[in-house]
Parts: structure tokens; sequence; C-alpha cells
């Protein structure tokens, strides 16, 4: 087969490695199978903490820029979430670019998980947006680096009450430092996006005596769910008219904006949908200047981290949530820092990710 020079020219105009070095990402692994179609991108981030861990999200991407930025994106944030946690994980995520509804197939999974085996276990793979247990069961016919199995299989099946238990505590630790007292007992709570953790969480609000308001674009959810629990369902419209005391984001990431954060009636908030903040280097301090606590979310929703982590060495689900019971104390810790220092939470959470990994990274290099 010849080709010419000329089609192996890719466009350089914007070069891929000034963005790894920028934050210095270890390794990013393009696979490709004509005979199945996949397209997939594994981000490694960083492992010094352990071998990276992260969901592989299979997504119609408009273009491979998209699919690139958020690989990277979601790569470290996972190094954050599982320094924070206390875990001995690293950082990384895959991407499959394409519909779910159209390409997969039991080959199609088979061959990633083949992919993943070529990594030697440097990258752990798990369930997220688009992909399904299902699929992980393909996967691990092709390798033992992934998680999220179903019960049966010796996994830990839906991560979501772990979550749930941790985004409670959360809030709680909040609380604390906010009124005084961590009991939620007739406390406002909104809970906007009533799934799988918003369910949980609202279950566990309501055994506390939690006066709970809900908001999702689920019309038939919000009811099934306001016939089981003494709930007030808001219009999404209107959910930041109301006065409440905490704000919990459970569905879509980047509702805190400029637009929505000067019209806060929140004195708290947390909740489990990742990247809460539109930009956290504008909204963090945004909040923080209206005198709004913040719990960071890599930090209170890791809950669904370590239930997989939990699976490496043999699913207990009563230790995924003993270890889950820790987004208490570090939330405390990371209000306090933030405080002593002046700095918003999210960057007080950074920091304290970051000289985790420092530190670790330092004793690995000595015997
Ligand atoms: P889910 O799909 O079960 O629930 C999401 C809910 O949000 C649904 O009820 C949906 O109708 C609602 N929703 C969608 N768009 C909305 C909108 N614009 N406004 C209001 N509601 C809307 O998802 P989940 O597993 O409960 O996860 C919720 C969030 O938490 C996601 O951001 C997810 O990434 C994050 N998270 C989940 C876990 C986990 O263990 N499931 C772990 C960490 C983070």
């Amino acid at each position: 087969m010849t080709a010419t020079l000329k089609e192996f020219q890719v466009d350089t105009s914007n070069l891929l490695f000034s963005k790894l070095t920028a934050h210095d990402y270890e390794q990013i692994v393009f696979c490709q199978d004509k005979i199945t179609g996949l397209k997939a991108i594994i981000a490694i981030h960083n492992t010094t903490l352990g071998p990276g861990l992260g969901g592989l999200r299979m997504y119609n991407y408009k273009n491979e820029a998209d699919a690139i930025n958020d690989v990277l994106r979601l790569s470290r944030g996972m190094t954050y979430k599982a320094a924070i946690s206390g875990l001995n994980l690293g950082g990384a995520k895959a991407v499959i670019i394409g519909d779910p509804r159209k390409l997969k197939s039991e080959a199609f999974m088979r061959k990633f998980g083949r992919f993943v085996e070529n990594l030697n276990g440097k990258y752990i793979t798990a369930e997220d947006i688009g992909t399904t247990t299902r699929d992980m069961e393909y996967i691990k016919m092709e390798t033992e680096y992934v998680t999220g199995l179903p019960e049966i299989m010796g996994g830990g099946g839906d991560p979501s009450p772990v979550t749930a238990h941790g985004v409670h505590l959360g809030l709680k630790a909040c609380a604390k430092e906010v009124f005084g007292s961590d009991n939620l007992h007739g406390k406002k709570v909104l809970v906007e996006g009533i799934g799988k953790v918003g369910g949980n969480l609202v279950h566990l609000l309501s055994e506390e005596g939690a006066e709970i308001y809900v908001s999702d674009v689920n019309e038939e959810a919000l009811k099934n769910l306001a016939a089981e629990y003494k709930v007030k369902v808001v219009p999404l419209d209107e959910r930041f008219n109301i006065d409440i005391d905490i704000y919990s984001p459970c569905a879509l990431g980047a509702t805190l904006n400029d637009e929505n954060i000067p019209n806060l009636k929140c004195a708290i908030v947390a909740g489990a949908a990742n990247n809460q903040l539109a930009d956290e280097t504008v909204h963090g301090p945004a909040l923080m200047e209206r005198g709004i606590l913040y719990a960071p979310d890599f930090l209170i929703n890791a809950g669904g981290l370590i239930n997989v982590y939990t699976e490496l060495n043999g699913y207990n689900r009563a230790i995924a949530m003993a270890h889950t019971d820790a987004i208490y104390d570090v939330t405390r810790s990371i209000i306090k820092t933030a405080k002593d220092e002046n700095i918003p939470t999210y960057a007080a959470a950074n920091k304290m990710a970051e000289k985790r990994i420092d530190e670790i990274g330092k004793i690995h290099l000595t015997y």
C-alpha cells in the first residue's frame, strides 16, 4: 500500500503538546478500529497515586476537538477527585466518538477492552454517560482493568446511593459551618435534578426532616417523587426566586454563572453535579463574595468513584459507605483552610489534592 507524504500531514495550527504540557498530562492514546468503527481516546492525566481510573463516556461529539477537550478536562478532574478522596488512584478518562444507540455492539466494546488491556493496568475503565454495566461486561471479556460491573459479577452495582451519602455529608458539613449545627431538620433544601443521586438524596433529607423543594425537567419523575415524599415542586424557571438555605445541583453542570449568582437566595451550594461552576476561577470567588458557602463538587460527589475503587479489592458496600464517611471531615477541613487563607473553597480543595500528590510523589522517589 502506498501513501504520499502529503496524506500524513496533520493540521499543526493548534499543537496538542502545548496543551498537554500546560497541565502535565502523562499519556493520550488514540484508538481506532476499522472493522467495528471504534474511535476512542484514552487520556491518562496523572498516575502518581496509582493507576488512572475514570469512566468511559460515549457521545456523538460535534468534532474531534470537542472530544479531545472533553477527555482532557475530565481526566484531570479525576486526578483531583481521587487525590482529595484519599484513594490510591490517578486520574484518567476515556471517550468514544459516536452515537451510542447506533454504534455499540459486543465486538465494538470488546475491541475497546483490548485497547485498555494493552495499557497493562495504567488505565482502569468504568461506566459513564453513554455506557452501561452491560458494556463493562463486554469489556471485562478482554481485560481485568474494568470496574462498574453488576453485583452478580462481583461489582458494586449502582453507585448512586453511595454518591448521595457523600453529598448528604457534604451538606451537613457546610451546615455545621453556616448554622452551627449539622442537623438539617427544618432546613430548606432545593434539590435540582431528582434522578439516581438526587432521588436518593431526597430520601436521606426527608429522613432527617428537612423541608425539601425539588425541580426537574421530568414531570413524571416529579409526580412520582411527590407521591412518595413530602416535597414542594418548584418550576425550573422559579427555582432561584425562592428563599432557601441550601441549593443542591444534582442534574447538569455549569448551573452557577454570571446571571444567577447575584440572585441566589441561599447560604450554601452543595450538590452532586460535576463542574457546577461555569468557570471556577470566576464563580468560585463570586460565591465567596456573596457569602455563600460552596462545597467543591468533586469532593462531595466522590462516593461514585469510591464505590468503584472498592471493587478493586473485592466489593463490599459497607466499606464503600465507610470510606465515603470521610467526606464530612474533609469538607470541614477545606472550609477551614479556605477561611484561614481567605480563598474560595474550590481553590482550597485543589490545593489539598495537589499537596497529597506532591507528597506521595516524593516518597515514591526513595526506598
Ligand atoms: P440521572 O440521569 O439519574 O439524573 C439526572 C436528573 O436530572 C434527571 O432526573 C433529569 O431529568 C434531570 N435533569 C436533566 N436536565 C435537567 C435540567 N436542565 N434541569 C433540571 N433537571 C434536569 O443522573 P445521576 O446519576 O443522578 O447524576 C446526577 C449528577 O451527578 C450528574 O451531573 C452526574 O454527573 C453527577 N454524578 C453522579 C454520580 C453517580 O453516582 N450517579 C457520581 C458523581 C457525580
